[in-house]
């Protein structure tokens, strides 16, 4: 790899700071990124005063300092809608059928037991995102 995608690749893995999967978690993480963004603005700074000749130092200065402040908190995954519910998250299980079961509900990214909750919610502020696709989209 050259030296400056060396240091591109070093900005990204600085930069690209997972959400949080608790909310609890979102401070950790803000502050984790604060710390990534002024590291990366010291290496750029670096770059630039400094020329092409500094570039791989500061590839490798970033890559460390990364390194010495991992991510401690747990990252959100969006589930894969074609293992497991998108509403509930748990994993779909074929052999679990009933109709509140937790088996995928035809080929959507629903467990069945999530549709059945849905449909048969007689809350009438009921919202979810079965009912309401933009529902939940907001992180
Ligand atoms: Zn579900
Ligand atoms: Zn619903």
């Amino acid at each position: 790899m050259s030296a400056d995608r060396e240091l591109l690749k070093a900005l990204l893995d600085a930069l690209d700071v997972p959400l949080a999967e608790q909310a609890d978690d979102d401070q950790a993480r803000a502050r984790l990124l604060d710390v990534r963004v002024s590291h990366a603005v010291i290496a750029l700074e670096s770059v630039l005063k400094h020329g092409p000749e500094d570039v791989e130092d500061s590839a490798r200065w970033l890559r460390e300092e990364t390194a010495k402040r991992p991510v401690t908190y747990t990252p959100w995954e969006r589930p894969d809608p074609k293992t497991s519910c998108s509403k509930c998250r748990t994993v779909f299980d074929p052999a679990d059928t009933r109709h509140d079961g937790h088996d995928r509900h035809g080929d959507g990214p629903f467990c069945r037991r999530c549709i059945d909750r849905c449909h048969e919610s007689t809350d009438a502020f009921h919202a979810c995102v079965i009912c309401d696709p933009s529902w939940g989209e907001t992180r």
